[in-house]
């Protein structure tokens, strides 16, 4: 298949963010080519991905059943000697391999070529450079993921802000046993066993019982550059010690971006999205939703007549307070032993109100009346005071930060070094 040799767009990367990008931009009357390195049916995420159903409605995703693991379900974090339980939230799981076919085949319908096992090398002024060929388009996306093309020169993220995560579904051999393994947890079998600080603060072992209880989705991150074992070995060794998990039915792992995204979304003609822009929810590493409705953000923006520099305003001031805020907790957090989880429990600061949020990738709405127990609960154990109180500075003032992000580029040096020094990078 030859590429296109000019178009007005050309995106690298058919996973979720560039491939929901080609679909708004060809919707919206654009010519568009997407590129992928890795076969089509093989781009972007391989497994089961939680997304909130806000993020799929505001991007226009209606998807079939199959394609997902039923409604939310409740969801319970369990540390050594706390327990908190989310009943309400917005976050379905989602099989990834049907979400990226499904945007791929709505691209391709609205008229974006989609080219796979095609390889960017990088970029020439207006020109993509590819094993394919050359490409001339009025706008470039670095749809590419974390290791991707790096069209802009994105920095290489220190280790410590890199999650191992890994995700598997695997058949359920004793389905008996899986059920006690879920009661012993307390934790009622279809809900989610949600383990936090199994390996650092920043960890997880996330477990479900599918309906039926044919399957088991296991979900596990951590931050190894720390010291502890990945995601993978983590899910693993849960694999190995429970016999009720039998064979593996699909799956993958990776390295998420935690950073907050970067200040700069777009330079020149070139769009960052997705990962490749590290758009990721910093407190769980949520990249799918946050990728899909940047990639809508940036196609809305340009089709209406705007430029690049306007979607990098655009996206600062809706969204970066909150992934700023989260990254603010994050980095708190992944600091944290198993006895300070338990303790943050203990006194209420990680509740259901909190917990929900973090799920629905939201602010925590926090009233008054809530407020004044978790105060007395403090008083009693004043040694949390100054990580809280840091922390709550910082949710502030990046919010602030946020909602002022520069239309001018000349202050955006001025803004970064402010943004920065708020979260001691
Ligand atoms: C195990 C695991 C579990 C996760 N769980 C969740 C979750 O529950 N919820 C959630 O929202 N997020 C989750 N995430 C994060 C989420 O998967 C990512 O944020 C998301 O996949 C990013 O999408 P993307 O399209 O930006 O990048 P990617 O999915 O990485 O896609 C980039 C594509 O670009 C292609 N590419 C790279 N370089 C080139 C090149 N030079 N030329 C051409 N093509 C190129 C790649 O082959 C790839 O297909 C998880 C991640 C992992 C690893």
């Amino acid at each position: 298949m030859s590429l296109p040799t000019s178009v007005d767009v050309a995106i690298v990367g058919a996973g979720t963010s560039g491939a929901a990008a080609a679909r708004y931009f060809a919707e919206g009357g654009a010519s568009v080519v997407c590129v992928e390195r890795r076969p089509l049916a093989e781009a972007g995420a391989r497994w089961v991905n939680g997304i909130t159903r806000t993020a799929l409605a505001e991007a226009a995703i209606d998807l079939p059943r199959s394609a997902t693991f039923g409604q939310p379900h409740p969801f319970h974090l369990v540390t050594n000697t706390g327990r908190v339980t989310v009943r309400d939230h917005d976050v379905i799981d989602v099989d990834m391999r049907a979400l990226v076919a499904l945007l791929q085949d709505q691209a391709q319908t609205a008229g974006a070529v989609l080219a796979g096992e095609t390889t960017v090398g990088g970029r020439d002024g207006d020109t993509l450079v590819t094993d394919r060929g050359r490409v001339r388009a009025r706008w470039i996306v670095d749809a590419s993921g974390l290791a991707g093309a790096r069209l802009l020169d994105q920095p290489i993220l220190d280790t410590s802000h890199l999650c191992a995560a890994a995700q598997a579904v695997h058949e359920v051999r004793d389905r008996d046993a899986a059920r006690a393994w879920f009661e012993a947890a307390g934790v009622p079998a279809g809900e989610v066993c949600a383990r936090l600080g199994v390996a650092g603060g920043f960890s997880v072992l996330n477990v479900r019982l599918h309906d039926g209880a044919d399957t088991v989705g296991i979900l596990t991150g951590s931050i190894p550059a720390l010291g502890f074992p990945s995601g993978k070995a983590i899910l693993d060794q849960l694999v190995r010690e429970q016999s009720w998990i039998g064979a593996r039915v699909f799956g993958g792992q990776g390295a998420i971006p935690l950073r907050r995204p970067y200040d700069r979304l777009a330079r020149d003609n070139v769009a960052l999205l997705g990962d490749a822009a590290c758009q990721v929810f910093p407190a769980h590493g949520s990249g799918i939703g946050a990728g899909i409705l940047a990639a809508k953000l940036l196609a809305d923006t340009l089709g209406g007549g705007g430029a690049l520099r306007d979607y990098e305003v655009a996206w600062h001031r809706r969204w970066g307070g909150l992934f700023a805020a989260y990254d603010a907790f994050r980095r708190w957090n992944q600091t944290m032993d198993p006895q300070l989880l338990d303790e943050l429990m203990a006194v209420g600061v990680i509740d259901a109100t909190f917990a929900r949020a973090g799920l629905d990738q939201a602010m925590p709405k926090l009233s008054l009346a809530a407020l004044s127990p978790k105060a007395r609960a403090l008083g009693r154990r004043l040694g949390l005071v100054p990580g809280l109180a840091r922390v709550a500075a910082q949710v502030g003032a990046v919010h602030l930060l946020s909602a002022i992000y520069p239309r001018s580029e000349r202050r955006l040096g001025a803004w970064s070094l402010g943004m920065a020094r708020v979260l001691a990078v």
